[in-house]
């Protein structure tokens, strides 16, 4: 197992985080090389998904220490209001409907 992310708020807001020492930032969009596509990114205050190891192979992760997917409206539309047709979101968010940390929002 590895630790969270250490999670930065500004506002309310998580805006950056430390993975192993790296700082990572919320961004609104991710490439996925695999889909050779941009995808907008679930936005929610408490975490925020980015994508790990750059350069070593794609990893999406959310910072609460979740995996993150790719997911279509009928899954995250009870999150938000916005369809944006697929976006990143995490994994634990979608399938226990709240953060790996408890956060839900
Ligand atoms: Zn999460």
């Amino acid at each position: 197992m590895t630790q969270a992310p250490k999670v930065i708020k500004i506002h309310g807001r998580a805006r950056r985080a430390y993975d192993d020492g790296k700082e990572v930032h919320r961004e609104d969009r991710i490439y996925v090389p695999s889909e050779r596509a941009w995808f907008d990114i679930l936005d929610t205050n408490d975490h925020f998904a980015y994508r790990q190891n750059w350069h070593t192979g794609s990893s999406l992760v959310c910072s609460c220490g979740s995996t993150a997917g790719i997911y279509l409206p009928d899954v995250y539309m009870r999150f938000t209001s916005i369809n944006k047709g697929r976006m990143i979101c995490c994994n634990s968010l979608m399938q226990t409907s709240h953060h790996a940390d408890g956060s839900t929002g």
